[in-house]
């Protein structure tokens, strides 16, 4: 999958935004730091490239949840030098490969998009985990992020606020699609992630990273989401 066209935006001063096909990951490069959150699939090396970094380079590896278009490449990253590999204590276990992931039960709608873009999707190789996060921690990105739950998407979703420069990466609690933000799809237990979804979207940002999608810079967009999600009766989003 290495062949597959690469794009690199940079998002903000210290963040790039890195996407092949289907995942997208991001780059947090403070000058001294580097941290990836998500690995998305194999094939990110010749963006570190362009970048002008090494694999070596890279510090940190945080994974937003144990889903296979999200660790797929997680366990070549954590080998690219000395990575410290971040993830709930949740999901660690399955991203370690010590236990199974819960079986998804699939909306009728999300099983059309399961087949379009997730069935071909090889399982991920099993990643060790080195650092085990709950959320209220802080993650040494930029001046610091918190961990914030994302529970209901998987039992171990996280999504990471930095407070300064106010950027929130939401995993696929929240995802972008060209009709806006939206909670995203297969979820562990959905009523769950929209009580998360909700929540999440209530942190005052200026930019806002989805597992999927567009990012989005909009604040008016995402408190007409945490109200959306608030007020919506099961199955509305
Ligand atoms: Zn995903």
């Amino acid at each position: 999958m290495g062949d597959r066209a690469t794009e690199i935006r940079k998002l903000a001063p210290d963040l790039f935004m890195i996407r092949t096909d289907f995942p997208q990951v991001y780059l947090w490069w403070d000058g001294s730091e580097v941290t990836m959150i998500d690995a998305g699939f194999p094939g990110d090396e010749p963006a570190l490239a362009e970048l002008g970094l090494p694999t070596t380079a890279l510090q940190r590896l945080v994974l937003t949840h144990h889903h296979e278009d999200h660790t797929g490449a997680a366990a070549d990253v954590a080998n690219w030098g000395d990575v410290e590999v971040v993830a709930h204590r949740a999901d660690a276990p399955v991203i370690r490969g010590e236990r199974p992931p819960p079986r998804r039960t699939l909306t009728h709608e999300e099983r059309a998009i399961f087949e379009r873009v997730s069935a071909g999707i090889p399982p991920a190789p099993p990643c060790r985990v080195d650092s085990e996060v709950e959320s209220g921690d802080i993650v040494a990105i930029g001046g610091g992020a918190t961990v914030i739950s994302g529970d209901g998407h998987t039992a171990g979703s996280i999504g990471l606020l930095v407070r300064e420069p106010r950027v929130l990466f939401t995993g696929d609690l929240i995802v972008t699609t060209p009709g806006g933000p939206t909670l995203g799809h297969f979820n562990d237990d959905a009523a769950s992630a929209r009580r998360s979804a909700a929540a999440m979207a209530a942190h005052d940002v200026l930019l806002l990273c989805p597992g999927h999608g567009e990012p989005l810079t909009d604040p008016q967009v995402l408190s007409e989401l945490e109200a959306a999600l608030a007020s919506s009766a099961p199955g509305v989003l």
